[in-house]
């Protein structure tokens, strides 16, 4: 018997270091792991021993006899990807050499952001000894896009918050949450507390498509759409028209795959996740029964990864359609098919597969188009259609790049939701390169005008590389970017801070009585899994910011000075 790794699997390598017979593929270091879709496992060498699985923090590895339906598939894609990469040695990573004595211990770093790149970044941090991370957030929450990005109906892949919690629960770590960097405390007061701010606040906006009308009523992003089901409390209150038929998504990457499955779901099963209720509702009421996800370019260079849409097979009651005429390849492409990998190969044979099968009309739909690009989004004082231009490829220096041609067409649409990739935005007093939406580094150190690195000042994540990869990505990252810091602090680059943590707490609390600690996060945590109790779903997220502050507030103890503090921080 094999272990197989499967479709929610996060990248993050944790099972790799857990395998006593080193065959799970590929590590980190190779050349295929900044891109690979998932990891892994040589059925010829796995010894059944289990150890990947406590390991994973998703959960994703089964043992082959007990893969469910769905994820039947992983059996052989597993398999598949050793025949064309066969299992050898990789070189061991050389520990990391031994600190100075008597500095490491010493060492004090905040972290700005509290999602999957800044908690990858404080685990890393925290695996050395006697070092302190302040971890500061504006939300009262943690966890970032692991809350309110990833879709409700992948609950599994949320299960990562437990290794960051159990990770971050030490008293060498504090949060300092509902805590905003330039409101309640500047970069030069962390900076006065900590050797160094690491930033890993992301990639919060989304591309603009600069077609006309793209800012109508009805045309909306994919960070509004998903935090709103997410229930963000920045976009609780936002609205969407789902009284039409047709919703049309631009792009097709994974998170245009999410929309098109909440967007088409039963929400009785929806009922079961932890969206929130606002979204819950709207959905109830919506009459959409079709959902278009557009791509710019060919089947072949689809942005989607092959486990999700391998996926979309498996939803009940949702027929995927995709016309057998958009499969055809251009002769360009089909040369470079005969060096594909094997995802890629799987991602067409799947395309194939949907188009071969029966559509019935009494189901709803996803739809696939290929090789169309809006040139704008049409309608009156609302969104009523979308005007699509076909595109031929054409090959630039090995990539395949979308052309226009002279064939039009006008797609029908009640919703339109842009969906063509995050993008960074300015982090105030940090040198930012608008080209690339990320904040200019050299492996993490933010790098000046001169290209010289600025003391003390790191970032990680997506502001850092650019909005790709996905959860688990942020690990190989983060340990880039702390390795870099580490070497800084050990070679004496690093300022010694001047005001200790009691200080930093007094000072926050004195800005923001409504900050949030571990114990009120927990709190929260708590209050929100106990209403999902009740409701037979795993939490019913509060999603007001005054909400969260109320239930943490029952942290504070009173001091001799009736000054609050947030107990056990
Ligand atoms: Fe490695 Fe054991 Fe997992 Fe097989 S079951 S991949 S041998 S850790």
């Amino acid at each position: 018997m094999t272990f197989v790794i499967t479709q929610r699997c996060c990248n993050d390598a944790s099972c790799v270091v857990a395998c006593p017979v080193d065959c799970i593929r590929p590590t980190p270091g190779q050349p295929d792991f900044a891109t690979t879709e998932m990891l892994y496992i040589d059925p010829l060498t796995c010894i059944d021993c289990g150890a990947c699985v406590p390991a994973c923090p998703v959960n994703a590895i089964y043992p082959e006899t007990e893969l469910p339906a769905s994820l039947e598939r992983y059996r052989d894609i597993n398999a598949n990807w050793f025949e064309e990469n066969p299992l050898a040695p990789v070189p061991a990573i050389a520990p990391a050499p031994e600190p100075p004595a008597g500095r490491r211990g010493q060492l004090k770093v905040a972290i700005v952001g509290a999602g999957p790149a800044g908690c990858y970044a404080a685990e890393e941090l925290l695996a050395h000894a006697g070092v302190e991370v302040s971890m500061i957030e504006k939300l009262p929450t943690p966890f970032g896009l692991v809350r309110a990005g990833v879709a409700p109906d992948h609950a599994g892949t949320k299960d990562v918050t437990g290794a960051f919690e159990a990770a971050l629960n030490r008293d060498e770590f504090r949060y300092y949450l509902n805590v905003e960097v330039d409101r309640h405390i500047t970069r030069d007061e962390l900076l006065n507390h900590h050797h160094a701010v690491v930033y890993a606040v992301g990639a919060s906006t989304d591309r603009p498509l600069g077609v006309p009308g793209e800012d109508l009523p009805g045309s909306h992003s994919a960070t509004e759409f998903v935090s709103w089901y997410n229930g963000h409390p920045g976009y609780a209150d936002r609205t969407f028209d789902l009284s039409g038929e047709r919703v049309v998504i631009v792009g097709n990457g994974n998170v245009a795959l999410d929309i098109a499955r909440i967007l088409t779901a039963d929400p009785d099963h929806l009922a079961t996740t932890d969206i929130a209720d606002h979204a819950l509702e709207a959905l109830r009421q919506s009459k959409v029964r079709e959902v278009v996800l557009l791509g710019r370019r060919g089947p072949a260079q689809a942005a989607y990864t092959s486990p999700e849409f391998l996926a979309l097979g498996h939803l009940s009651g949702v027929d995927v359609v995709i016309d057998v005429s958009e499969l055809t390849l251009d002769d360009a492409t089909a040369a470079l098919m005969e060096a594909a990998s094997p995802s890629l190969r799987l991602k067409l044979t799947l395309a194939h597969e949907f188009a071969e099968r029966p559509s019935d009309p009494n189901r709803k739909r996803i739809v696939f188009r290929y090789l169309v690009s809006p040139t704008a989004i049409t309608g009156g004082e609302y969104v009523n259609a979308v005007e699509l231009v076909h595109n031929a490829l054409v090959e630039e220096s090995g990539v395949m790049r979308a052309v226009p041609t002279a064939r039009t067409e006008s797609l029908p649409a009640s919703l339109v939701l842009r969906s063509i990739g995050y993008q960074g935005v300015p982090v105030e007093g940090l040198p930012f390169d608008d080209q690339r939406g990320v904040v200019p580094n050299d492996g993490g150190r933010v790098t000046g005008a001169d290209d010289a690195p600025l003391r003390g000042l790191y970032v990680t994540g997506w502001v850092k590389r650019g909005a790709t990869g996905v959860i688990g990505s942020n690990k190989a990252d983060a340990r880039e970017t702390v390795d870099h810091l580490l070497a800084d602090f050990d070679a004496g680059r690093l300022e010694q801070p001047t005001r200790d943590r009691a200080d930093l707490t007094h000072t926050l609390l004195a800005r923001q009585p409504d900050l949030v600690g571990r114990v009120g996060w927990h709190l929260i945590d708590r209050a929100e899994t106990a209403r999902g109790n009740l409701a037979g779903r795993p939490r019913v997220k509060f999603t007001a910011v005054s909400d969260m502050v109320a239930v943490a507030r029952a942290a504070r103890r009173p001091t001799t000075s009736n000054q609050p503090v947030p107990e056990g921080n």
